[in-house]
């Protein structure tokens, strides 16, 4: 279980609903036993009931149930889907000299 700690700059995403972090932690909180991804727009939580894991199966694991609202257990979107692989492909590619020719080609699409 990777329990992940507390940042600000964790608590801003959150407080910010930034989809950026979704696939870096979902955050559950302890007063409804419901886990949430980053980008939820629901009433956002007391900070001390909110605990961050990396892998929605740990929230489960513990008890807490799927947000309805931003269901984050649920597939990602075609769109998100081509950001995280934009994501990887830049992160892979980090050192060497890149271009938005490149990143396209690679990633298919314009
Ligand atoms: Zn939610």
């Amino acid at each position: 279980m990777t329990k992940l700690n507390m940042t600000k700059k964790r608590w801003e995403a959150i407080k910010n609903n930034d989809k950026n972090e979704n696939d870096v932690f979902i955050y559950a909180v302890k007063s409804t036993m419901i886990f949430c991804k980053p980008s939820c727009k629901a009433r956002l939580p007391k900070k001390e009931n909110v605990t961050l894991y990396n892998d929605f199966q740990d929230a489960i694991n513990l008890g807490y149930r799927p947000c309805k609202k931003c269901n984050p257990m649920g597939k990602h979107t075609e769109e998100e889907e081509w950001c995280i692989q934009i994501k990887n492909y830049i992160n892979k590619y980090y050192f060497e000299e890149l271009n938005l020719e490149k990143i396209t080609k690679s990633c298919h699409g314009s």
